[in-house]
């Protein structure tokens, strides 16, 4: 583990939450080989096109690995919240925006970072991107779900630090922190998200990722 350098000015930092073990994946999948680097440089290179400082949260077994290209390193928890509470703890003080971002996500491009940034800049206490659902969708009893009242939740998210730090000092378990602030009382902003910011999560998404990255 390795302490976070002095951030260059007060402004934004990144969590990439890529602790997690990757069970359905059937491995670490932020560490699997994506157009000749990890699934997790890619989601950290989107981050750093937009953050001053950058906190990589990581599997215990992978403490040790050397990050050059992030700020602070920290283990994980077990759950997802339990990650970005890591995380948390490292951004400094002064930072006023923090954006979580899932390490599984190397597609979300500095044009998506920047509109996330950009909706809490203008007054949003968090901002998620979401995408409509393209799919016909049914409960799991077969009943037909509307469709267009329904959103898919992608990161990356973005934060006042402090409305995130608020909603984390619950210690809450969830998937999806910005529905943690709106629950709070927080103003929340939805941005467009991108249909191809894919979560990596079988290996098959892994041939989606490369034909898109190498089609860029
Ligand atoms: O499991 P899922 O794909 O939904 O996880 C989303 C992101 O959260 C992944 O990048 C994963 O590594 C991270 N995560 C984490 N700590 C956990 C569980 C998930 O950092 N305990």
């Amino acid at each position: 583990m390795s302490e976070p350098a002095p951030p260059s000015h007060p402004g934004v930092w990144a969590i990439v939450v890529a602790a997690g073990s990757g069970d359905r994946f059937g491995g670490l999948k932020q560490y699997a080989p994506l157009a000749g680097r990890r699934v997790l440089d890619w989601s950290i290179d989107g981050a750093r096109s937009v953050a001053d400082g950058v906190v990589l949260v990581v599997p215990a077994e992978a403490s040790e690995e050397p990050e050059p290209a992030v700020d602070a390193v920290v283990v994980g928890g077990v759950t997802r919240s339990e990650s970005v509470r890591a995380g948390l703890a490292v951004v400094p003080a002064e930072v006023g925006v923090v954006l979580v971002h899932d390490g599984a996500r190397p597609l979300a491009d500095h044009a998506l970072f920047r509109s996330v940034v950009d909706a809490v800049l203008a007054g949003a206490d968090a901002a998620v991107p979401v995408v409509p659902v393209v799919d016909t969708v049914c409960d799991s009893r077969g009943v037909p779900v509307d469709r267009n009242q329904l959103r898919v939740v992608q990161t990356p998210q973005g934060f006042t630090t402090d409305a995130l730090r608020r909603v984390h000092a619950a210690r809450p378990d969830a998937t999806d922190d910005a529905s943690l602030v709106a629950s709070g009382g927080g103003r929340l902003r939805l941005v467009q998200g991108e249909r191809w910011n894919l979560k990596i999560t079988e290996p098959g998404d892994l041939l989606v990722a490369t034909a898109i990255l190498e089609s860029r």
